[in-house]
């Protein structure tokens, strides 16, 4: 797994927004901030992936899938098989209605084999099962994903309040890599959508996953002793 991009809703300095390349059997983008494409395009000249996985539509998880388009339909990601894209159901209409103010209706449909999963529906994506479950994050539709092969899985939080389903997701994984986006949790809106870095190590303990990366967090907050934090370009083997 190589964390192209980890910052929160607003930027880390020199990072980029949500994207996590899983290179198993297969190619598969957890999420494609803003940022996310340059960054892939600094190791390849346009990204060759058999798949990418959205877990909610604010725009630090999915803002590069517009520059995508384009360069599909204009720039060298013309030359490239197009990726599948998985979102979150009611994600093709969604992507839709954006394309009508972004240039056209069908311009993600066009650009890549767009899919819907569904709450607690396995499906294969680069080769990997991957399992959304809804989670709590504000009043948005948002979902934590669990990637497995036949003998290691890894999950990702998404964004995520606080909840028994996040503890769900992350039970007994190789690798929790979790938002800890909050400096203390009783600073979130209401109802929650993020958690604290206590919070995280918690929901970590409580799920008997064997190693925790916390991620989606701004830079300028600290981390206790210990905890392991993301960055862009940062490698491991789950
Ligand atoms: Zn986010
Ligand atoms: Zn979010």
């Amino acid at each position: 797994m190589t964390v192209v991009g980890c910052s929160p809703a607003w930027p880390n300095p020199g990072g980029a927004h949500s994207g996590y390349l899983v290179e198993g059997p297969g190619r598969l983008l957890l999420d494609c901030g803003p940022g996310v494409l340059p960054r892939l395009r600094q190791a390849e000249h346009w990204p060759v992936l058999d798949a990418i996985v959205i877990t909610h539509f604010h725009l630090d998880h999915w803002g590069d899938l517009v520059p995508w388009v384009w360069g599909t339909m204009y720039g060298l990601g013309r030359e490239s098989p197009q990726p599948e894209l998985w979102v979150p159901p009611g994600g093709a209409d969604h992507l839709s209605a954006l394309g009508q103010r972004l240039g056209f209706p069908d311009m993600f449909e066009k650009s890549f084999a767009l899919k819907q999963y569904a709450d607690r529906t396995p499906f294969v994506a680069a080769g990997l099962t991957v399992t959304a479950l809804q989670l709590p994050h504000y009043q948005l539709e948002t979902y934590g994903l669990r990637v497995a092969n036949q003998s290691h899985t890894l999950a990702y939080s998404g964004d995520a309040a606080p909840s028994e389903t996040l503890v769900e997701l992350a039970r007994d994984v190789d690798l929790f890599l979790c938002e800890a986006t909050l400096e203390r949790g009783e600073l979130d809106g209401e109802p929650r959508g993020h958690l604290a870095a206590d919070e995280a190590v918690i929901i970590f303990e409580a799920s008997g996953a064997r190693r925790l990366l916390l991620t989606h967090r701004p830079a300028e907050l600290p981390l206790g002793p210990g905890l392991e934090r993301a960055f862009e370009g940062l490698e491991l083997d789950v």
